[in-house]
């Protein structure tokens, strides 16, 4: 298995829920006041049978109109077309924007070919399009696409678990992958950062703060005890890592993988 961290840059985000590109090297935190910032990595995994793309960002573009997160997939030495699996943690929009691509001024799917992976739940909020966290025509554009809604926590397919989690929102999901000797763990925005797991703290940005700490706890003692890779999809520093303990799962040391 191999696993890359496809990297879509820093972002800052108002309270008008826009998200604008950040450039460190370039931008300063002070211009943009009352504004939170966010890194972004969408994940790829290669497996002997699947190329697995997990959540898929904010969607931006680069300079010559190409999806970023398709340019990504290509930087790591794969065609977007082969993508076969497509698993979403949850759809709000900074997880969810990449499933489409504008072109010619028309939403269409950034994957026609895979198999998309929802919960149906999920699915159902984000079409109830009472949220401004999720965009309705998104899903509106996936029309025919081949998706998977699934409900609860089960086996997808063999290797493949996912769970229903709802600490960051309700109907939020966690992958479990154990293939070919390795074992990683997607928490989506259940378990964004490795700095959540080292400490411990409730975050205003879940919807059931508690639910979220205590979850992050149990992943953080299961990856230790049983060496699950942890992806962290809202990472400024590594994206991927180990976890250890040296207290039986009480504290934890996140190292890059
Ligand atoms: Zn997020």
């Amino acid at each position: 298995m191999e696993i890359f961290a496809l990297g879509e840059g820093s972002y800052s985000v108002d309270s008008t829920k826009k998200f604008i590109p950040f450039n460190p090297e370039t931008d300063n935190f002070k211009d943009r006041p009352g504004s939170l910032f966010i890194h972004v990595n969408p994940f790829l995994i290669k497996t002997t049978h699947d190329l697995i793309v997990l959540d898929t960002g904010l969607g931006f573009k680069d300079t010559r109109d190409e999806l970023l997160l398709h340019q990504n997939i290509r930087n790591a030495g794969f065609d977007p077309d082969d993508v076969t699996l497509v698993l979403m943690s949850h759809l709000h929009y900074d997880h969810s924007g990449g499933l489409v691509v504008e072109r010619n001024g028309k939403l269409e799917p950034s994957f026609p070919q895979a198999r998309h992976v929802i919960q149906k739940g999920e699915w159902e909020f984000g079409m109830a399009g009472k949220s401004s966290s999720y965009h309705k025509e998104i899903f509106e554009a996936l029309q025919g696409v081949d998706i998977t809604f699934v409900e609860g926590s089960g086996e997808l397919i063999s290797g493949i678990r996912y769970e229903l989690s709802g600490g960051h929102c309700p109907n939020h999901q966690v992958f479990w992958i154990d293939i070919e000797g390795t074992k990683v763990l997607f928490g989506g925005d259940e378990l964004p950062e490795p700095e959540q797991l080292i400490r411990k703290f409730i975050a205003k940005y879940d919807m059931d703060g508690r639910k979220a700490m205590q979850l992050r706890q149990e992943y953080g003692k299961l990856a230790s005890e049983e060496g699950w890779t942890c992806l962290f999809y809202h990472s400024k520093s590594f994206a991927i890592g180990n976890v250890s303990s040296d207290d039986g799962g009480e504290h934890f040391t996140v190292t890059p993988a």
